[in-house]
Formats: structure tokens, C-alpha cells, sequence
């Protein structure tokens, strides 16, 4: 029986690297995997519709398949599971699946029989699930965290995104993807102390 899984974590855990190494484990063996990565910029305007780059921070990539918020996932993978048999789905930033996105990837798990593995941000930089992640935290079988640290050495689970000066913002859009300096993930003490250094 396959299953749907969530590696969930603040900023620079290594999640994507996580989800190549596992890419790279099932190529080894001769098995396929589909690779799924979201696509915000206008390469869907421009015709390159289907292509995405899944990158590491570390140096690893691999080409995958992009998805959109009205992207029908369960056919994209059917299409691409008659093409050749797939033996797991891996979808990078996971939190940006909507609702309906990762109901349908667990169709995949019940009705195609494919593992799917999600990896994703589990908390915005304002302290609030994303839908993606709310969802699978809801109905995934396998909930595993990829843990990274706070300065201070404690676990961190919160993310603040930061300003040109290096201040948390506390409101803007939940959906900005930035290089690593905008981003910093903390321990949830140091990220309230953090937010609360700009109320003051
Ligand atoms: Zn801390």
C-alpha cells in the first residue's frame, strides 16, 4: 500500500536536498521518480509551461514538472505514470498546494497506488500555516519534521521573513520567494522576541 507523506521544517532545513537524495535513491535502483515543483514566474506565459528546476542550496538539481494553483495533478500524473511506470511522486514546496492539489495527491496514493512525498514549509513568516501544509498535516499518513536550528541552539519551527534593514516584517503577501537573506528560521522564543522588536 503506498502512502502520502509530509517532511515538513522552517527555512534552509534541507528539504529540497532531501527530496534529490531521495530522487537520486530511486534512479539508482532503475525506478522512476516525478519530480513536481511550482512555477509563480512568467515561463507559463512564455510557452515552457511544463519545465521547472528543482535546486539545492547545496549545489544539487534536477529538471521536474510545474505546477500552477489550477494545475490538475492527478491527471499530470496519470499522463506521466502511462508514459512510464512511476514509482513515487516528490513535490518540492509543498505549501503552496492548494486544497484541492493535495486531496487529488492523495488520489494518486489511493487509487494509483504511488507514494507521494511532499516536502514543504509548514508556518508563513507570520506564524500562520499555509493551506498546502495545513492540508497535508490534515490527511497525510507519514508526518515527518526536517529540523534545523535557531541561534540560540533550541529547534527552530518559525520563520521571519526580513527587510532591506534586517527587521521581521510582520504583514505582506504570504507568497514571496526569496533567496536565503531574506528569510531567517528561528526558535519560536527569538521569533516572537523578534516580531515584537518592531511593535516597539
Ligand atoms: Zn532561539
Amino acid at each position: 500500500m503506498a502512502s502520502l507523506y509530509f517532511y515538513y521544517s522552517a527555512m534552509n532545513a534541507g528539504k529540497t536536498t532531501t527530496l534529490l537524495q531521495a530522487a537520486y535513491n530511486y534512479r539508482e535502483r532503475g525506478m522512476e521518480p516525478f519530480l513536481l515543483a511550482p512555477q509563480f514566474d512568467n515561463r507559463f506565459a512564455e510557452g515552457n509551461a511544463e519545465q521547472a528546476w528543482i535546486a539545492s542550496r547545496i549545489g544539487l538539481k534536477s529538471p521536474a514538472a510545474a505546477f500552477n494553483g489550477e494545475s490538475d495533478l492527478f491527471a499530470l500524473v496519470t499522463q506521466a505514470h502511462q508514459r512510464q511506470p512511476l514509482a513515487c511522486v516528490l513535490v518540492d514546496e509543498a505549501q503552496f498546494l492548494s486544497q484541492t492539489q493535495v486531496w487529488a495527491l492523495s488520489d494518486v496514493v489511493d487509487q494509483l497506488n504511488i507514494p507521494v512525498l511532499c516536502y514543504g514549509l509548514r508556518t508563513d513568516a507570520f506564524g500562520q500555516p499555509f493551506l498546502g501544509s495545513q492540508t497535508l498535516l490534515a490527511i497525510a499518513d507519514h508526518l515527518e519534521e526536517i529540523k534545523t536550528v535557531c541561534d540560540c541552539g533550541r529547534k527552530a519551527t518559525m520563520v521571519a521573513r526580513l527587510d532591506a534593514e534586517g527587521r521581521a516584517v510582520k504583514a505582506g503577501e504570504q507568497i514571496a520567494i526569496g533567496g536565503n537573506d531574506r528569510y531567517l528560521s528561528l526558535c519560536r522564543k527569538h521569533y516572537k522576541e523578534m516580531v515584537k522588536a518592531i511593535e516597539d
